[in-house]
């Protein structure tokens, strides 16, 4: 098992131990009671942070997408209604995974959700967050822990300084797990997306298939209980691993950006526990909802509780100005 696979183990165990806690949506953790600094101030000590820092980890979570206007998983908003117009009028979800938890009558109509979802992702832009953390990590050594599958990322960044523990759209599996092979999934959804045109369901013949077993396809990604947990999977915590362990006795910087409640134990607590086992490191989290801090870290640590958008977007302005000075 890798470095990173126990800390995020550990985390596991403390998380159905604490269940009825972390469910409420509290911790078990003590957490600082300090008053936090004045926003301007916040900002500019995230910029130092980052400046002084010999390497940056930086933990992506769905807040980070979230801000940037992939806010269509959980409700039936203006994007969700923008990417998913059809079955939205159809159907009524309450946002992109509703769908995905639909009992849909045919196969041919959820893949064409399916096709509609892994398309939407697969084929956005970059958001602006993450423009502006490309902005401030730049001419710096660092590298991305994400659990978001929605390969920001990966358009920003090469494989190799990126790990995502959850999956990724941009691949297939077996349903079934029958194999270790993961393949490509971009070329089948356009060519679905191009089949299915105003309808809302994909030709037969067009369901992705496992090239081993005949079974369905599904994307590469955790959530739905079938999650491939092979050679791919473990190649990302490997990555993340190497990368902590090389930097070890260094200054880091442990940015933690938009982890909500439901999963602590993939960003936030490996965070936390690495901030406190390695005493010259820091830890920055930036999170809209909750600004939760250790008490034993909080000399190290900070939470910038605010927008993340906006966060990014204030650090960057504050950085280039220093620049021009
Ligand atoms: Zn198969």
């Amino acid at each position: 098992m890798s470095y990173y696979d126990n800390l995020v183990m550990q985390a596991q165990m403390k998380y159905s131990l604490y269940y009825d806690t972390y469910a409420s949506g509290g911790t078990p953790y003590r957490l600082s009671t300090r008053p936090p600094q004045p926003y301007t101030e916040q900002i500019q000590r995230l910029v130092e942070e980052i400046a002084t820092a010999d390497f940056v980890l930086v933990g992506g979570a769905s807040g980070l997408s979230a801000a940037g206007g992939g806010d269509f998983y959980y409700e039936d908003n203006a994007s969700f209604r923008k990417y998913f117009r059809k079955y939205a009028r159809k159907y009524h979800f309450q946002g992109a995974f509703a769908g995905m938890m639909h009992r849909w009558e045919t196969r041919e109509e959820f893949w064409g959700y399916l096709a509609t979802f892994l398309h939407t992702t697969q084929t956005a832009p970059i958001r602006r967050p993450y423009l502006d953390l490309d902005t401030l990590l730049k001419g710096k050594d660092f590298f991305v822990l994400t659990t978001n599958q929605d390969t920001q990322f990966v358009k920003l960044y090469p494989e190799a300084k990126v790990a995502e523990i959850q999956g990724d759209h941009r691949f297939f599996q077996c349903a079934a797990c029958c194999t270790d092979d993961t393949w490509d999934a971009v070329e089948p959804v356009r060519a679905m997306i191009e089949a299915m045109g105003e309808g809302t369901a994909v030709p037969r013949d067009m369901v992705p298939r496992c090239p081993h077993c005949g079974g369905e396809a599904f994307p590469w990604v955790r959530g739905y209980g079938n999650f491939l947990q092979g050679k791919k999977y473990e190649e990302q915590y490997e990555k993340v691993s190497r990368s902590i362990l090389a930097h070890k006795g260094e200054r880091i910087l442990f940015l933690e950006l938009g982890v909500g409640r439901l999963t602590p134990m993939f960003i936030q607590e490996p965070f936390w526990n690495l901030t406190l086992a390695f005493p010259q490191t820091r830890y920055i989290a930036v999170n809209d909802r909750y600004s939760y801090l250790p008490a034993q870290i909080e000399d190290r640590g900070m939470v910038i509780k605010a927008d993340i958008a906006t966060v990014l977007r204030d650090a960057v302005a504050v950085k280039q100005k220093e620049e021009m000075a």
